[in-house]
């Protein structure tokens, strides 16, 4: 398709503009004053549409942001949703999925993807409604939702049940552990660093550590997503855990910005809509404290999100960013093998604590 970035007009523009508004990151008054022209409010707006999407923030409409633009823009009622391959996915779901949940219907996760569990909680929907009980979300099925719905004031049933289920405790030795190099080179180099060193390189590096670190200090069994210089899909990465049934992924990424300054740890975990897994932000939070303790990098903090790898996986995975290979510091220390096994170890240390049932300090 042809890319649309600042300078870009037209009819089309004025379509992403809208789309913009729809999701709520384009004021209305906003659209208005750059009617049909992708100027700087419109760049701004999309640059944090792609953030929040886990869309690359380049500010340039292709084919990808196009797809979460129209994921994000539809609303529910608007077509009809059943249980196909591939599924049904947008924001239309999690909206169904979150009324399901508050009216006490579990649909699961909050993803966005109509799956297995979304149809088990349509059809229990429709069989206490007396609605014909086929599955497939169509005109009755969603005014019996908009008519019933209303927001709960202790969230979604999905959260109280994530909740009841427990955290983990009882120690690492024994689990089930994913350890993921992000990205593969060649074809995929991740970000490159000012100095040229790749972003696939170093998290290769980080896993492989990490990996015999959870193995030999702590006994647990680690599964890695792919073999060396595998090139594999975040898709793939996610059914590879989901078959394994591994009960924790650890994703290994580097952050990047267009600011060279730019530095510091962070880490991310799932989360949507008034959805927030419990799993993924305790563990986040011991990774940030571990990490700013031991690399004495700025804490960039942990933050919820929706990335392909988390919103795809059954189990908690949370995707961590020790510095910023962009900037020339911090990737001269990634280069320096101190530095990596200090990472590893941060990671690791970090793990063991969420598996002994530790509190974050961020939870108190
Ligand atoms: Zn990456």
């Amino acid at each position: 398709m042809k890319l649309f970035r600042q300078g870009s007009s037209g009819r089309e523009v004025r379509d992403i503009q809208s789309r913009l508004v729809t999701a709520g990151f384009l004021d209305r008054d906003c659209e208005e004053i750059e009617k049909e022209l992708f100027g700087p409010l419109t760049d701004s707006a999309l640059r944090a549409f792609q953030q929040q999407r886990g869309v690359i923030a380049d500010g340039i409409v292709g084919p990808e942001t196009w797809r979460s633009l129209v994921e994000a823009s539809r609303a529910i009622g608007s077509r009809f949703l059943y249980l196909t391959e591939p599924p049904f996915r947008g924001d239309d779901v999690a909206e169904l999925q979150r009324r399901l949940n508050a009216l006490g219907f579990y649909s699961g996760k909050e993803d966005g993807i109509f799956d297995d569990d979304t149809t088990l909680a349509v059809e229990q929907f429709q069989r206490n409604l007396g609605i014909p009980v086929d599955g497939i979300v169509g005109t009755k099925t969603v005014e019996a939702l908009l008519r019933l719905s209303r927001v709960t004031k202790q969230g979604s049933v999905a959260s109280v049940r994530e909740t009841e289920k427990g955290l983990p405790a009882g120690g690492i030795r024994g689990r089930r552990i994913m350890v993921d190099a992000g990205h593969c080179f060649p074809p995929d180099p991740g970000e490159v660093g000012p100095g040229g060193l790749k972003e696939s390189e170093v998290a290769e590096h980080i896993a492989v550590r990490l990996s015999r670190i959870l193995v030999e200090k702590h006994g647990a069994v680690v599964i890695m997503s792919r073999r060396p210089g595998e090139s594999v899909s975040e898709k793939e990465r996610a059914s590879r855990a989901n078959e394994q049934g591994v009960e924790l992924v650890l994703s290994i990424h580097l952050n990047a910005s267009q600011d060279p300054k730019a530095r510091g740890s962070s880490s991310f975990y799932f989360a949507r809509g008034h959805y927030r897994s419990p799993y993924g932000y305790r563990l986040s939070n011991h990774l940030q404290d571990e990490l700013v303790e031991r690399l004495h990098t700025p804490d960039c903090r942990a933050h919820g999100t929706a990335f392909p790898l988390l919103r795809e996986t059954s189990m908690p995975v949370v995707i961590v960013e020790p510095a910023f290979i962009t900037n020339p510091e911090e990737e001269k220390l990634l280069a320096d093998d101190s530095f990596i096994e200090k990472t590893a170890m941060a990671i690791a240390e970090a793990s063991a604590k969420y598996f002994e049932g530790i509190k974050s300090k961020a939870e108190g």
